[in-house]
């Protein structure tokens, strides 16, 4: 089968890998010059090693990506920096810490012994667990995190330190707007399962060469190759006016909406049409730091305390230089979740608020860090589009389409996730099984 694929992000580039697997000769076409799409590496000048276009954490439930990046020789044991959850305020002030238990022992300790919550508060969290399991991980379609949260009597104090920094992690949704159902499924799947499930995975590498990189070495890559008109039929399908047997579309919806306005409005889906169109996006901001000198933080992940009428907008900190092994310099990553209208605002005040948010908080440490060294280089990525805003009642499309020549794939689809890593990688490995019939 000749097969072309569009879009060389996780979601496309796993489904290349399942259908060449399945004896497939696979084209991919990317818009752009390196593989990873949303989640790939970028270089700048001023930073010795690669950076990413957003700072990104997978997590040991990620089982269908970490058994692809082995699936094309890479081994995510020695490209992942595999901790327990712990959540610790770079403040100092809030602390929680899954120890090596068991499941679902690993959790109820962690949640009981966390610092920085009130007992009523470590009661109040048990008790949304234990209510979320008692709905099966699955509540009303309709209602947002912030609902669930009230409905579960869960303090604002509470919502603040940890639900709060969470839903945003997890969905890049504020908790008024974003789908609890989506929360739920994260949080069975990270924190209700196995305690290995509950890990957190944080990349040693850049994200390209996680295994996007290796994928890309197995097809014929096109790279600065748009797509730009896909005639979908029965027998095969031609893109850009050339012909395969099959194809996968991994491209975000909106794309996809516009190239296959025509052909779906022939096939009369007009259904499928209006829900590609639906999606509304969030963008996520990643300030990069390099450091005159070391400066290592206590945990590889920090979170940091949002005040967002100072611009202290950042919710986390990754201190990217412990991750890479590079002892000569620090390297930090801030990242700004839902960060509606930040690419409206002066850049250089967005930075310097942020260089400020982690250099003040690391001062309230209680193990007194030394202090934040000079900033030798900032880069601030805005990814615009990061994700789809995950909010509740959603209408996701599936893999197959009209044609049994045609998939669709991207973390969008109804992958039962929230925009991320795992889901696109699923969705693109469902797209090539849509297709495996053609295949035999
Ligand atoms: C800043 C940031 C931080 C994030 N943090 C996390 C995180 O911590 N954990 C997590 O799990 N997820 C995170 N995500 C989400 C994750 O990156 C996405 O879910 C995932 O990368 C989506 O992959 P995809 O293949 O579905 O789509 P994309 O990566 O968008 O891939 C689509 C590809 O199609 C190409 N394309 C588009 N149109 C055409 C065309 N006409 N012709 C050819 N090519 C085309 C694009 O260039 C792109 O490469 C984050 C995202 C961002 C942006």
């Amino acid at each position: 089968m000749k097969a072309a694929v569009i879009g060389a992000g996780w979601a496309g580039l796993a489904a290349s890998v399942a259908l060449r697997e399945a004896g497939a000769k696979v084209t991919v076409f990317e818009a752009g010059h390196t593989p990873g799409g949303r989640a790939r590496r970028v270089f700048h000048t001023e930073f010795d090693a690669p950076l990413d276009n957003g700072q990104h954490l997978l997590s040991g439930a990620y089982k269908h990506t970490l058994a692809l990046m082995r699936r094309v020789g890479r081994n995510p044991d020695a490209l992942l920096m595999r901790r327990p959850l712990r959540l610790a305020s770079l403040d100092g002030r809030f602390h929680l810490s899954a120890p090596r238990l068991p499941a679902p022992l690993h959790m109820a300790i962690a949640i009981l012994r966390a610092r920085g919550l009130s007992w009523v508060d470590r009661c109040a969290t048990l008790r949304l667990m234990r209510g979320l399991k008692a709905m099966s991980w699955t509540p009303p379609r309709d209602w947002t995190v912030l609902h669930l949260l009230h409905y579960h009597g869960q303090s604002e104090a509470l919502i603040r330190q940890l639900w709060e920094p969470l839903c945003l992690a997890a969905l890049n949704t504020p908790m008024a707007t974003a789908s609890a159902a989506l929360f739920a499924r994260v949080l069975r799947d990270s924190l209700a399962g196995s305690r290995e499930d509950s890990d957190m995975l944080l990349p040693c590498t850049d994200l390209s060469a996680l295994w996007p990189d290796a994928a890309a070495r197995q097809v014929t890559m096109r790279y600065g190759s748009t797509v730009r008109q896909i005639r979908p039929s029965p027998e095969g399908i031609d893109i850009n006016q050339e012909r395969f047997d099959a194809a996968v579309l991994a491209v975000p919806p909106t794309f996809a909406a516009r190239l296959l306005d025509a052909p779906l409005r022939e096939a009369g889906a007009t259904g499928l049409l209006e829900a590609l169109k639906a999606f509304d996006y969030l963008p996520i901001a990643t300030l990069n730091l390099r450091l005159a000198e070391p400066w290592r933080l206590p945990e590889p992940m920090m979170m940091l305390r949002e005040e967002s009428a100072r611009g202290h907008i950042g919710q986390w900190l990754f201190d990217r230089a412990q991750l890479a092994g590079d002892t000569k310099a620090g390297e930090l990553a801030v990242v700004a979740s839902a960060a509606t209208g930040i690419a409206d605002r002066n850049r250089q005040q967005v930075i310097e608020a942020l260089i400020d948010q982690v250099a003040e908080q690391a001062a309230r440490h209680p193990a007194r860090l030394p202090s934040m060294p000079e900033v030798s280089a900032a880069e601030l990525f805005i990814e615009k589009r990061a994700t789809f805003a995950a909010v509740p009642g959603l209408t996701r499309p599936l893999n197959s389409t009209p044609w049994p020549t045609l998939a669709l794939a991207g973390d969008w689809t109804d992958t039962g996730y929230p925009g991320v890593l795992e889901g696109a990688v699923r969705s693109g490995l469902q797209a090539a099984r849509v297709l495996a019939p053609l295949a035999g």
